[in-house]
């Protein structure tokens, strides 16, 4: 089914990761016109295998996204664009939206599924690891990274509660915090448990194929490691939930509640950009619970224009 520009869709949905994709599945099966915009840079494309999501362990992001396309592509009221949404504005039963081509579109309700994105890696070499060895959460990769030399790096407090996590998947801990003092009691904490910590700064990571091989540290020590668990450095997706006047979080995330409605009246928020927690499973849940809430809300409103239009 195609739309113009012009036409009014009952929700538009901005990002078609995971979290966007399963709220156009609820609302295409609810009979909903919409129209999911999508630039298309789900965060997990740098890796090989998504993990741990029920059905599709070990398959790859891209798999993820064209097994989903295909199955919502049974709802003909759902439509996808590739286009970067850069404006909103309006009120409940009446957005706008436009990209960046210079389309303008207009919905009922909106639902940002925008996810979080990494800022750029300031550490030498970190980048061609990415993915491949080097990783941020270890219930979505640690298995592929069990019983490897690992290498936690984080220069905040997270150090402490980032390395008792990896300690799940190996004994061969090491922590580099890059420049960072850490606080003598979290450095009691990690060594008294045999997990040498480095404060001096990294110069650079060392890889081939995208396989560490070593931390080199800028006084020329040269620390042999295979894998990297790191805390990233992130931002929302896209600001204009809080352009919008959106509640957000210190992460810049949105707060919504259990059925992904924002603090704005029609605005809704699924997945990374709208939670603490970042993986597929939740991202799925989320949007799917978002879309039932998004569905809700239009009911309730055609409900009273059917008797109002009776009367
Ligand atoms: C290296 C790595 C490995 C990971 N591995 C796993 C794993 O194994 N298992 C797991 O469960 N999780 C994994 N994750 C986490 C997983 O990627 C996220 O939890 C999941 O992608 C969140 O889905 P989402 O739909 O909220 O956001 P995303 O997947 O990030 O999708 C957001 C979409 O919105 C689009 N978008 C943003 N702004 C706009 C805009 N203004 N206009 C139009 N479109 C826009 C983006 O381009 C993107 O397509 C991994 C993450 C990383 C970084």
């Amino acid at each position: 089914m195609s739309y113009s520009p012009n036409q009014q869709v009952d929700v538009i949905i901005i990002g078609g990761g995971p979290a966007g994709m399963s709220a156009a599945l609820v609302l295409g099966r609810a009979r909903r016109h919409v129209l999911v915009l999508d630039e298309a840079l789900p965060r997990h494309r740098v890796t090989r295998e998504s993990h741990g999501f029920l059905t599709r362990d070990g398959v790859s992001p891209s798999e993820l996204r064209q097994v989903a396309r295909q199955q919502i592509a049974a709802y003909p009221t759902v439509r996808f664009v590739q286009e970067t949404v850069v404006e909103a504005e309006g009120i409940d039963g009446k957005f706008e939206v436009k990209t960046q081509n210079g389309q303008v579109y207009h919905a009922r309700k909106l639902l940002f599924a925008v996810g979080m994105k990494d800022l750029p890696m300031e550490l030498e070499g970190l980048e061609a690891v990415y993915g491949k060895s080097a990783y941020v959460c270890p219930y979505c990769d640690g298995w592929e990274m069990q019983n490897r030399q690992i290498a936690v790096i984080a220069r905040s407090a997270f150090a402490l509660h980032l390395t008792r996590t990896v300690s799940g998947w190996t004994d061969d801990l090491m922590v580099f915090t890059h420049g960072e003092q850490l606080p003598d009691e979290q450095k009691q904490q990690l060594e008294s448990r045999g997990i040498p910590v480095f404060e001096t700064p990294i110069q650079r990571i060392e890889s081939e194929n995208g396989e560490t091989r070593a931390i080199v540290l800028e006084d020329g020590r040269v620390i042999e490691r295979t894998a990297i668990f790191f805390a990233p450095q992130l931002e929302p997706g896209s600001t204009l939930p809080s352009v919008l006047g959106c509640e957000t979080m210190d992460s810049g995330a949105m707060v919504v509640d259990e059925s992904g409605r924002s603090s704005i009246a029609g605005i809704f928020g699924a997945g990374d950009g709208a939670s603490q927690k970042y993986q597929v499973a939740a991202a799925v849940a989320a949007g799917s619970m978002a879309g039932a809430g998004i569905n809700t809300e239009l009911l309730e409103s055609d409900w009273e224009h059917r008797a109002a239009s009776l009367s």
